[in-house]
């Protein structure tokens, strides 16, 4: 079945329909399943149709769908509460996006590197704190201050100039880069995991690094979970597992199951930056994206849960590992967020996404980061059979 309508050409899309879906399964039009290694780039992070989610969003859009930010809702309070015992921050703010979160985090930035500079009745001579440094081959989102943000060079095409001051990228991983850090800077963002710059993990030993002199020159250090949060990376969030203690998180992507969300988490000297009015959001945190949420975060805090997800990614990259096909050159990631490198021989990573698709009589639908590189991202709860079937497929296509 052909792709009808008109959808705005800013996607180089497939030419599928998907109807339904069930778990780590997808039915096109035609009625051909799928197996889902993609889950809407991390987004459904319990599947297609998980009755939990589901019954929790009927449940509410019966009580009230959006209640606007005048007022709280309970459902929304209740959220916050559970996210920010679960992760140790002290605020959020919602909103419905990822880029949206970490323009929040951006603007936060900015005031408090305002507020360090202008307050304590600061000589003029002082260098205004404003500048935010991120990572090479990161990826923070399409605003275009995120898209600034974004640390590679394919994302900032002339046509979109002039691009916002204030921003400049590092080399993740380089000690050296990180001495330049100095009084300019009001804040450090990273990915625990790069996400789309290719599933890279950060060094542990860097990351540390990279928080203490981000703290030592008296800027912020942020992450950007909107990929990694949520249990991607086998905790629920990847500041959990490298042992970080970051001033201001951003979620989104996988947070709601597929109902859009974002969210910025602050705490301690980022806490009581945003006064009443700094920042807002007209759809941010309306109950049904909160009920999503929070069964969301009911399933990931069981017992169990996320211990699986973890051995659930090690053994998918254990048995990739095993075929040693040649056109291979690398395989990575942490929990369910997996890069694979090909060397190219067998097409690009877009060629064998494409083979997946239509690989019978079940197709695999697979993400690409990058020319040569795939990236498996399957929904956290996928079951063990589903997994060996879609790696099955994988391998078909690369063994070629
Ligand atoms: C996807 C992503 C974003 C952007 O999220 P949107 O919801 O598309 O705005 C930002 N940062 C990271 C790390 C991402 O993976």
């Amino acid at each position: 079945m052909k792709r009808k309508g008109r959808v705005v050409n800013n996607y180089s899309s497939f030419d599928v329909v998907f109807k339904s879906g069930k778990g780590a399964l997808l039915t096109d039009a035609g009625g051909k399943t799928y197996i889902d290694f993609v889950a809407g780039i991390a987004v459904n992070a319990l599947g297609h149709g998980y009755a939990p989610l589901v019954k929790a969003i009927r449940r509410q859009a019966q009580k009230a769908i959006h209640v606007c930010n005048y007022y709280h809702s309970d459902t929304g309070v209740e959220y916050a509460d559970r996210l920010l015992r679960a992760s140790g921050m002290e605020g959020v703010f919602f909103g419905n996006s990822g880029a949206e979160a970490n323009e929040a985090a951006l603007k936060l930035a900015r005031k408090y590197g305002w507020l360090s500079t202008h307050r304590d009745s600061a000589p003029p001579s002082v260098l205004a704190r404003n500048t935010v440094v991120t990572l090479e081959k990161s990826f923070h989102g399409r605003t275009l201050a995120t898209l600034t943000a974004t640390g590679q060079p394919v994302f900032h095409p002339d046509y979109f100039a002039p691009y916002p001051a204030g921003f400049r990228t590092i080399r993740p991983g380089n000690y050296d880069d990180l001495k330049t850090l100095d009084e300019t800077v009001c804040a450090v963002m990273v990915e625990g995991v790069q996400g789309e710059g290719g599933v890279h993990p950060l060094d542990p030993d860097w990351a540390h690094a990279c928080q203490k002199a981000a703290h030592e020159c008296g800027a912020l250090f942020m992450m950007d979970e909107v990929q990694t949060g949520m249990g991607r990376t086998g905790s629920l969030f990847a500041f959990q597992a490298l042992g970080l203690t970051p001033d201001v998180v951003t979620l989104a992507k996988g947070i709601a199951g597929g109902v859009p969300m974002g969210a910025c988490l602050f705490r301690g000297r980022a806490a009581d930056v945003f006064s009443p009015g700094d920042h807002q959001s007209t759809f941010g945190g309306n109950p049904l994206a909160c009920a999503a949420a929070l069964a969301v975060l009911d399933t990931l805090e069981k017992p169990g849960f996320l211990a699986r997800v973890a051995e659930t990614g090690d053994r998918m990259r254990r048995e990739i590992r095993s075929w040693n096909l040649p056109c291979i050159k690398d395989v990575r990631g942490m929990g369910l967020m997996t890069g694979v490198d090909l060397d190219g021989s067998g097409g690009n990573a877009a060629a064998v996404q494409q083979s997946c698709l239509l690989a019978a009589p079940k197709g695999l639908c697979i993400c690409t980061a990058g020319e040569f590189t795939l990236r498996l991202v399957p929904p956290l709860n996928i079951s063990d059979r589903q997994i060996d079937e879609g790696l099955a497929v994988l391998r078909r296509v690369l063994a070629g």
